[in-house]
């Protein structure tokens, strides 16, 4: 496997097992090595100066480059297909450095309210102090995006499906018309995942993963990915690289170990999402089912357009005036109860613990997540046995 090799025509399950992989390693061995030597050795001071110019291959010190996190970084390239890629400590790094490396002083980002709750942080708390304006729209506004980007934009940013409510924003479409007003356009892709849907290829210009939930796919390890073209990605690796935020090569060691099953598990989450959420949406006592691959869902249309799968979080209300997802939660005999998503189990937590513990109930109020909504990350499991599950604790309550 050392041949060079023309991705494009590769199909997503290779490119998972072997997207990066495909080099020699030390002594023959198959599986990326864990390289955690932070320092590395030259021949003499003239190879040295070649390696840190880049005028040849190599790595200087583990803040900038690493070898294991490379071909990390290199497997993500091929997964959203696109010219480079860089990766950071988390989800959260990875789209605070995009943000500050791109943005200055009396700029304007657009963006939907309910962004993941650190990112909607970031544009409440931490932006507004560098006099960078933020355009917070309804996320499915989609005239009232263009709207704004109109007005003044010079980023916009994207989340679709959207943490929790999991509502669905037309890419190409909303990526057009901020090309023409000159604005960059970023996407978090972290719950659709490349094996659903490839932003870039919908006119996006950076594509953003929190590789912590589905990359990686076990919850053992944080990290985060960015893709784009090598312009892009330059600036915010440049800006990673000074301030620090760089992926550990033991994350990524266990983060390209996930991401060889990627595909595999990608199938399974959207059938078993698909099929739960079908279930809960006849089940008496759920009142609303959020899933972008149901046809009764407002974003279908979109979704179906731009996605291969749906993906494999879903949300949901249960009817009444009672607050019972605390004891809904306790029941449930194979589920975690914990923040996170993305993972080869049922996750289960509500947004006030969850994605939007940072926010106060008045700010969930005001993103519209009503505080008896759970949100599920639906595993791997076979799905009779998650239904199930489902039935007893509902018919208990
Ligand atoms: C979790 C998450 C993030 C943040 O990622 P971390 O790795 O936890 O920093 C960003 N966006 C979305 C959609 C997420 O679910």
């Amino acid at each position: 496997m050392k041949k060079q090799i023309t991705w494009k025509k590769i199909k997503s399950e290779t490119q998972s097992v072997w997207g990066g992989e495909t080099k020699s390693f030390p002594d023959g061995a198959t599986q990326t090595p864990t390289v955690n030597s932070v320092a590395y050795a030259y021949k003499d001071l003239d190879e040295w100066e070649k390696v840190s110019k880049g005028d040849k291959p190599g790595h200087i010190y583990g803040r900038n480059t690493n070898p294991t996190v490379s071909v990390l970084e290199e497997k993500i390239r091929i997964l959203e297909d696109a010219e480079a890629a860089t990766s950071f400590s988390s989800g959260m790094a990875a789209i605070s450095n995009i943000l500050f490396a791109n943005l200055k002083p009396g700029d304007t980002v657009v963006a939907g309210k309910d962004t993941y709750g650190g990112t909607s942080k970031i544009f409440l708390e931490f932006l507004p102090r560098f006099d960078i304006k933020v355009e917070l729209c309804d996320t499915t506004d989609h005239k009232l995006i263009e709207q704004k980007i109109n007005e003044n934009c010079q980023l916009l940013y994207l989340e679709t499906p959207t943490n929790p409510t999991l509502k669905i924003q037309n890419i190409k479409w909303l990526s057009d018309i901020a090309k023409k007003a000159g604005a960059l356009v970023v996407v978090d892709n972290t719950l659709a995942t490349p094996i659903n849907q490839s932003p870039l290829s919908l006119g996006a210009d950076i594509v953003i993963h929190s590789a912590t939930k589905f990359l990686c796919g076990h919850s053992d390890a944080l990290g985060g990915l960015v893709c784009g073209d090598k312009d892009n990605i330059h600036r915010i690796f440049h800006f990673r690289e000074i301030n620090g935020a760089s992926l550990a090569p033991n994350a990524a060691y266990l983060i390209l170990r996930g991401m060889k099953t990627l595909a595999l598990r990608v199938e399974k989450h959207n059938s078993n999402a698909l099929e739960l959420a079908n279930w809960l949406l006849n089940h008496p006592k759920i009142d609303q089912v959020y899933y972008p691959g149901l046809e009764t869902n407002s974003g279908y249309k979109i979704a179906q357009s731009q996605m291969k799968g749906f993906g494999g979080v879903l949300s949901f209300t249960l009817n009444g005036e009672e607050n019972v997802i605390p004891s809904f939660i306790s029941k449930l005999r194979f589920a975690h109860a914990a923040a996170h998503l993305g993972s080869v189990e049922t996750i289960v937590g509500p947004p006030k613990t969850t994605s939007h513990v940072e926010n106060t109930s008045e700010e969930r109020e005001l993103l519209g997540i009503p505080e008896n909504m759970l949100r599920c990350s639906v595993g791997i499991e076979n799905i009779d046995d998650i239904i199930e599950d489902f039935r007893k604790t509902l018919e208990s309550l």
